[in-house]
């Protein structure tokens, strides 16, 4: 039995901690072994053997006790974007190297509120800015499908652990794809909730109005155990906190899907959705079908201006957050510097990377005097129209449909120095982050080279259950969230 405890899901490993048929401190042994079997994979930045022991330990004598919160022992890990006391954190950037922070994030306390035992601290790209994991100003992380291909991003170590069964869960953040996309990439399940949803306190800002947690894991019934706990009202922490009490997610897991309408957007299907992505897609649309469920055709007209308009107020939001990064505050200084400007100068371009740096810059120039209105004013107008469209598209279907990406996962270095190739593999993802919509990857089977893929599913807002409701059905009557990466 020892050797497959990491194939068991969080829901498994919940009620066989109960049963006291595995303790936490075996779980966090058994997982902390593999993390550093796995180590090549690059997953991890930060572990802490002493700290993860103790919390087991706690979580143990709760379980003893018999007054354990619901989740006591299971592992979790925490992308390296939430602020920990008892892990560094870097937030990808050697702006940060060392860094420890005085609070732990809200996301992170709550998840230990419910008893998880925190693994350590997953990679991911520079400040969350990027599609593959490349951006890690530590190193890149490898696809546990296939090592010589990207994990996705920016949560590309949350995916790649959980996918190696490093552990059975994992949080992540979503400005625009990054728990959907490096989910889908990996063949997980991932969520991104409604805008507000979960809080952004102790989340590192890159883009404040689309930052979003969620978590990833192998199945719908696991996200829903986790989102519960992670989400609620933060309103004294974080003032874009939604005053909606916290749900019990697994409550509507098994409602029936007859006479859901689903819309299939008609340009998420369009001429740059590779063949393998569209047939395992549809191959998961045709089983909800099966269930009852209708399909519907239905039009986001914007798609296409998603990226412009992201990738001017995702990197106009990031330049202004990224200016507490002066040498002062927190982190890096530079040793050599001449004047008070000259250590600002010498911090910046020591401390950020290549892609951190172009899109400070681009953000700089968008907000600048003369270009605001051509530039920002505009990105802010076609927001709102992308997120009425979500709006019109809603009167026709309850729940919207679709490919999270346009290809299985590339190479690594494929994209090499063509920041733009990234971003245009972002598209499916990005129309709900711009409307602040409930998102999430489900696996739909494997495309090219074996690779997993996966489909997407928009709701409306505070729609998660009913997303999370459509995942399990799937997961209930197919096995492609059991799919496992060779030599795993
Ligand atoms: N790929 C997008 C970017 O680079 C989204 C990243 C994210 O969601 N954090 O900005």
């Amino acid at each position: 039995m020892a050797s497959s405890l990491h194939d068991l899901s969080v829901a498994e490993l919940a009620t066989q901690l109960r049963a006291k048929s595995v303790s936490a401190v075996e779980l966090a042994e058994h997982f902390l072994a593999r993390a550093e079997q796995h180590a090549e994979l690059g997953a991890f930045l930060a572990t802490d053997r002493q700290v993860s022991l103790a919390q087991a330990r706690a979580a143990d004598a709760r379980l003893a006790a018999g007054d354990a919160p619901p989740l006591a022992g299971v592992p979790v890990a925490h992308k390296d974007i939430f602020v920990t006391r008892d892990f560094p954190t870097t937030a990808g950037s050697r702006m940060l190297q060392g860094y420890r922070s005085p609070f732990d994030a809200t996301v992170v306390a709550r998840l230990a509120e419910a008893g998880l035992v925190n693994l350590g601290k997953l990679n991911c790209d520079e400040f969350a800015m990027g599609s593959a994991n490349e951006n890690s100003a530590y190193r890149p992380v490898q696809n546990p499908w296939d090592r010589t291909r990207v994990p996705g991003g920016s949560s590309g170590g949350s995916a790649a652990a959980v996918a190696a069964r490093l552990v059975p869960a994992a949080t992540g953040t979503d400005t625009g794809g990054s728990i959907r996309q490096p989910a889908s990439f990996c063949g997980l399940t991932g969520i991104k909730p409604t805008y507000g949803r979960a809080s952004r306190y102790g989340m590192i800002a890159f883009a404040s109005s689309l930052d979003q947690a969620g978590p990833m894991a192998r199945t719908a019934e696991d996200c829903a155990l986790l989102l519960s706990a992670m989400c609620g009202p933060d309103l004294d922490r974080d003032s874009t906190s939604l005053d909606v009490p916290a749900e019990d997610f697994t409550r509507s897991l098994n409602e029936s899907v007859s006479g859901l309408r689903i819309g299939l957007p008609k340009e998420f299907f369009g001429p740059g959705l590779a063949g393998d992505v569209q047939t395992a897609v549809r191959a998961a649309l045709a089983e909800l079908e099966r269930q009852g469920a209708r399909l519907v055709e239905i039009s986001l007209p914007r798609t296409e201006l998603a990226i412009p308009v992201y990738y001017i107020i995702a990197p106009a939001e990031a330049s202004s957050n990224l200016s507490r990064f002066d040498g002062v505050k927190f982190g890096h200084r530079a040793k050599d510097y001449t004047d008070l400007e000259d250590m600002y100068k010498k911090t910046r371009a020591e401390g950020f990377g290549d892609e951190v740096k172009r899109r400070i810059m681009t953000g700089a120039y968008v907000l600048s005097h003369g270009y605001y209105d051509a530039y920002y004013l505009q990105a802010q107008k076609v927001r709102r129209m992308i997120a009425d469209d979500f709006q019109r598209a809603f009167q026709d279907c309850d729940v919207i449909a679709g490919p999270v990406a346009p290809t299985v996962a590339w190479s690594l270095g494929a994209h090499g120095a063509d920041p733009l190739a990234d971003y245009l593999a972002d598209i499916y993802t990005l129309p709900a982050s711009l409307a602040g919509l409930p998102g999430m990857s489900v696996p739909a089977g494997l495309g090219e080279g074996g690779m997993p893929v996966g489909l997407q599913l928009i709701g409306n807002y505070l729609q998660e259950g009913r997303l999370l409701n459509l995942a399990h059905r799937l997961q209930q009557a197919t096995d492609w969230h059991a799919a496992k990466p060779a030599g795993i």
